[in-house]
């Protein structure tokens, strides 16, 4: 019986991870030149209403960041004072840190509206 309550809590786990944006960020290491778990809260403010299943990915630098997290269907990789967008770990545009937030949450609602 016990198996049969930890396996419908698994697929619960599961489920619930399906619906909505997931949200990745990177473990940070020296390299990393930006508030990432400031920027993290931000865009998972921005997000919280979208029920959509998307991967997100908030990277901590730009020479890495892409790669790393090419599973992610779109991401930013933050650098001093400006980044990258990304999709499928390619590099999308180029930005300010002051437009990371605004124009990621912009490029999610497109992308839930195409699907
Ligand atoms: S993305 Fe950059 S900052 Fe983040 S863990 Fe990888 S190398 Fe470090």
């Amino acid at each position: 019986m016990e198996e049969v309550r930890v396996g419908y809590g698994i697929l619960r786990a599961l489920d619930i991870r399906k619906r909505g944006v997931e949200i990745i960020s990177c473990p940070t290491c020296g390299r990393c030149e930006i508030d990432l778990a400031r920027f993290v809260e931000r865009v998972e403010r921005g997000v919280r209403k979208i029920s959509t299943p998307l991967s997100v990915a908030l990277m901590g630098c730009v020479v890495n960041g892409p790669g790393e997290a090419k599973e992610a269907d779109i991401g930013i990789a933050g650098g001093k004072g400006a980044g990258v967008l990304f999709k499928k770990g390619k590099v999308v545009r180029r930005l300010k840190e002051k437009d990371f937030v605004f124009v990621l949450l912009n490029e999610i609602q497109k992308m839930v509206q195409e699907r």
